[in-house]
């Protein structure tokens, strides 16, 4: 999931200074998982601002709604004629929502962003997360026993560690545990130490283009029909 914080409350204050009439948008998905921007976030946030808001003598009508993902279309269309009663919507889903809502409302909508968002991440115990993957779009786990060199070495070292790590903790943070380590280890309780002989090609960082995106095969079709509907409906102009 995406694991994200909530901005602070001057900081988002200062943001909404010029709107009137402010929706806070929860996410009912990753955020509400971290507690960053579910329902009950979006609620908590709605009357913390109204209060602080109140205190300074400053008029606002601050409401809320949450959906199910911001990321997904569907779930924005069902509310859209709600969002554009709006001067501006604070969103408190991941920078991908934020953006999304936004396009989805035509570009005509100010959104705000009510988080930080941090990274892709699990829940390693309740309240704590980590991050475990970076998107690097070419998986290398079925040769490291499924721990992420890019993301748990400070370095992402390719083929073992650096020389800086110490009793099995990284040189760039000393209570850290060393990527390669927890490689090692887990690749050994596997029986598959073997695999550390191979020498890994560096990694092409560039396979990934920005903004990536992928199709699904079962769709290529029809988004290559529809492109083409709009290049000559663009050409007919
Ligand atoms: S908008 Fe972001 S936080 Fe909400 S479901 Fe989608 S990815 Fe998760
Ligand atoms: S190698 Fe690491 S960063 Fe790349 S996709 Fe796999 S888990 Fe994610």
């Amino acid at each position: 999931m995406i694991v994200a914080k909530r901005k602070p409350i001057d900081e988002i204050k200062e943001m909404l200074k010029p709107y009137n009439k402010v929706l806070v948008l929860g996410c009912g998905s990753c955020v509400a998982i971290c507690m960053a921007g579910g329902e009950k976030e979006a609620g908590l946030l709605q009357t913390e601002l109204q209060m602080a808001f109140d205190m300074d003598k400053v008029q606002k009508q601050i409401d809320t709604i949450t959906i199910l993902r911001q990321c997904d279309r569907e779930y924005i269309e069902e509310v859209k004629d709600k969002l554009t009663q709006y001067d501006a919507i604070l969103s408190i889903a991941c920078g991908v929502g934020v953006q999304f809502t936004a396009e989805v409302l035509g570009g005509e909508k100010v959104l705000l962003p009510g988080l930080n968002t941090n990274f892709m991440g699990a829940t390693i115990q309740p309240g704590i997360w980590m991050e475990r993957c970076l998107g690097c779009g070419d998986c290398v786990l079925d040769e490291t026993g499924g721990v992420c060199p890019v993301t748990m070495c400070s370095k992402s070292l390719m083929n073992g560690p650096c020389g800086g790590h110490e009793k099995g903790k990284c040189e760039v943070e000393r209570t850290r545990d060393c990527g390669w380590v927890l490689i090692y280890k887990r690749l050994e309780k596997l029986g598959k130490l073997d695999l550390l002989k191979e020498i890994k090609l560096p990694k092409n960082y560039g396979a990934v283009k920005r903004p990536a995106t992928i199709i699904h095969e079962a769709y290529q079709t029809v988004t290559t029909e529809k492109q083409k509907d709009e290049e000559t409906k663009e050409l007919k102009k």
